[in-house]
C-alpha cells in the first residue's frame, strides 16, 4: 500500500481543495493525451495512480479509513509478518459476503472489510491473536 498523499505530493492534513488541485494538476500533466510529458508505460502508470489517489481521498469515508490503516501499518510494521497471502485465497464471509476472511493457525480470523478491499490494504492482523499477514492483489 502507497501513502496516498505522497503520490499527489500533500500532506495528510491537506484540504479537500488543496488535494483537488493537486490531483488536477497532476492528471494534466500526466494524462496520456497531453504533450506535456512523454508517453512511456511508467507515466502511464503514474497517471493510473493519481486517478486511484484521488478516488480515494475524495471520499470522505474512504479518506478516514485510509488515514486510520496507514496509522495502523506504520505501527504493524515492526510486527512480525507470518506469511504472504493472495488475495484470491481469502473467502466472502457467509454472513456478509462483502467481508473477506482468511483462517489464522491460532483458530481466528484474517479479516478484510469492504473499505479495506478498495484500498488494496496489504497488511493484516489476526482478529484473536497477535499475528499478521501480508495480502497480495494480483492487479496493479
Ligand atoms: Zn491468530
Amino acid at each position: 500500500m502507497e501513502n496516498l498523499y505522497d503520490i499527489l505530493g500533500c500532506d495528510p492534513s491537506a484540504s479537500h481543495e488543496r488535494l483537488k488541485k493537486a490531483y488536477q494538476n497532476l492528471a494534466l500533466k500526466y494524462h496520456p493525451d497531453k504533450n506535456t510529458i512523454s508517453n512511456t508505460p511508467e507515466n502511464h502508470e503514474m497517471f493510473i495512480k493519481i486517478n486511484q489517489a484521488w478516488k480515494i481521498l475524495s471520499d470522505p469515508t474512504l479518506r478516514s479509513h485510509f488515514d486510520l490503516r496507514w496509522r495502523e501499518r506504520s505501527l504493524t510494521q515492526d510486527w512480525p509478518v507470518q506469511d504472504d497471502i493472495d488475495f484470491a485465497e481469502f473467502v466472502p464471509d457467509s454472513m456478509e459476503p462483502e467481508f473477506f476472511s482468511y483462517p489464522c493457525r491460532c483458530g481466528g480470523r484474517y479479516v478484510l472489510e469492504p473499505n479495506d478491499v478498495t484500498l488494496h490494504l496489504d497488511i493484516v492482523c489476526c482478529d484473536t491473536c497477535s499475528l499478521c499477514v501480508t495480502v497480495n492483489y494480483s492487479e496493479s
